[in-house]
């Protein structure tokens, strides 16, 4: 059996969607994690439409539909400029079972998927599990933990976050750069849709722009979370404190009411991918292979995209078709991870910060073309819902 089986490391998104995708092929699997429970840090809450087709056959969907909050439109706005564009993702209703962002946070995500794969053979998962090292040979690997426990199998997935063991077992390089300043994110209780705002939103401003979502929270009436960037010399704590919080709430939406601050968070932002996803029966998926700024609200969708496409190809490769498959899985999700989240987070904090007011506005005006056109805000939504990247990885054999 242990010849036959692949052990993952990491019970993110990543890990547990490659562990989904494995078992439901008959593919038996050992999830090691470090924590000794899932982390509830508010980090991703969109899941884009691609995504929620994938989760479908599973329940995973219809699950986080119980829970989540669907946000069929978002806005582009500039701070002083009020709203440039508004794009409805009712346009991709042809194409899609799901023409909308369904809002959950990332937590929930984890908590259904351990749900599920509990209840299938071949799942077995290990918390309190820190990996320390990897080995391999011709026909498996050996994968070791803290606490000096060793588990062998046939192929290691590093879907083991930023940080990744498993990547830096193998030396893969983790090539890019960090921004300086951190993202500072602010949940409360106060319910912008009364301003007007979507229940996603961008908003640029050349001195602080920020992005606006909403997410479920313990329930209806639900909570929002503003994103805003930080001065890089400013004391964590400092940015952390909620009259802080407060001042800055205040800057953007001036209210009568003091704001009721739920959460402040505090994130080191990076911009990297790995130099290869494969090295020989050691694979990386999810922020083990990349990280990327939040705007767009991609990170974790591309790594349940790679989940799905890897653990595709190792159970075919487990059941007899050449392993050149898990090159090509590299060739393929390492591909997009360049060209199209990479550059598409990059070019959304670009053009959310813009300082040069002639560019500014060139950019903005291009926003407005673009909704304004429904073939080019068709084209627009493809790429930036996701469509787009998996099919440039389709094309690539
Ligand atoms: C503020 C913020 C907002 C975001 N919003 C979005 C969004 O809206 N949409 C989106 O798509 N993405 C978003 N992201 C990105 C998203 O959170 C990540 O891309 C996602 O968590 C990646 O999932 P993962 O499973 O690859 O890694 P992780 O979630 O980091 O999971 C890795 C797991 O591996 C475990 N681990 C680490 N080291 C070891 C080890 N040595 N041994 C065993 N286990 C280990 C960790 O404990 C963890 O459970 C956001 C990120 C931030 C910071």
């Amino acid at each position: 059996m242990s010849n036959q089986r692949v052990i993952i490391v990491g019970a993110g998104p990543s890990g547990l969607t490659a562990a989904l995708s494995l078992t439901a092929a008959g593919v038996p699997v050992v999830v090691l994690e470090s924590r000794s429970e899932v982390s509830q840090d508010p980090r991703a809450a969109t899941f884009h439409p691609p995504t929620l087709e994938m989760y479908s056959e599973s329940g995973v969907t219809r699950r986080l539909h119980e829970m989540g909050i669907v946000c069929p439109q978002w806005q582009f706005r500039g701070r002083e400029e009020g709203i440039i564009a508004e794009f409805d993702l009712g346009i991709l209703a042809d194409i899609t079972p799901f023409p909308y962002r369904l809002q959950c946070e990332q937590h929930k995500l984890v908590a259904i998927l351990t749900d599920i794969l509990s209840e299938r053979s071949g799942f077995e998962i290990h918390y309190g599990s820190a990996v320390e090292a990897v080995s391999q040979t011709a026909t498996g690997v050996t994968v070791t933990t803290s606490d000096g426990s060793s588990f062998e199998g046939a192929y290691v997935i590093g879907a083991d976050g930023g940080r990744s063991a498993v990547r830096k077992s193998q030396d893969i390089p983790f090539d890019g750069f960090t921004y300086q300043e951190r993202f500072l994110v602010i949940t409360t209780t106060t319910d912008f849709a009364r301003q007007g705002y979507t229940l996603s939103c961008y908003v640029s401003d050349p001195r602080e722009w920020c992005a606006i979502f909403k997410v479920p929270g313990g329930g209806p009436p639900g909570l929002w979370r503003v994103v805003f960037p930080t001065i890089p010399e400013a004391a964590a704590a400092d940015l952390l404190d909620s009259g802080h919080a407060e001042q800055r709430l205040q800057g953007f939406i001036p209210s009568d009411e003091p704001y009721q601050i739920v959460h402040t968070n505090l994130y080191t932002v990076h911009q990297r991918v790995a130099a290869s996803y494969r090295q020989g029966r050691a694979l990386l998926a999810g922020d083990a292979a990349h990280v990327n700024n939040p705007l767009g609200g991609m990170g974790m969708n591309f790594g349940i995209h790679d989940a799905f496409s890897l653990g595709d190809k190792i159970s075919r490769v487990l059941n007899g078709e050449s392993d050149d498959l898990l090159d090509l899985y590299d060739r393929q999700r390492r591909h997009v991870a360049n060209a199209f989240l990479q550059a598409m987070t990059i070019s959304n904090k670009q053009l959310l910060e813009e300082k040069d007011l002639a560019k500014r506005a060139v950019r903005l005006n291009e926003i407005r073309e673009i909704a304004a056109d429904p073939a080019k805000a068709r084209a627009f939504l493809m790429r930036t819902a996701m469509f787009e990247g998996l099919r440039a990885a389709e094309a690539i054999h």
